[in-house]
């Protein structure tokens, strides 16, 4: 499963089947990926800036950028 979420600047690209687990979307961004909720990548809720930084703490690849 591949999914998008975007804020009309930057596009956070999710793609489940990598995702390990780790927590630390969770962890270090708490107001964007909350894994409980739906969508579960709240875009509005951080800068772009924010939120390219936590994607690339995710170690799986699960959380990308699209170009
Ligand atoms: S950081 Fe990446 S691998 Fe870890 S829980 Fe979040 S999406 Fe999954």
């Amino acid at each position: 499963m591949k999914k998008e979420y975007t804020n009309g600047e930057i596009t956070v690209v999710w793609q489940a089947d990598k995702c390990i687990h780790c927590g630390n979307c969770a962890k270090g961004l708490p107001q964007v990926f909350k894994p409980r909720e739906k969508p579960w990548i709240q875009m509005e809720s951080a800068s772009s800036e924010e939120i390219a930084a936590q994607v690339a703490e995710c170690p799986s690849g699960a959380l990308s950028l699209k170009d």
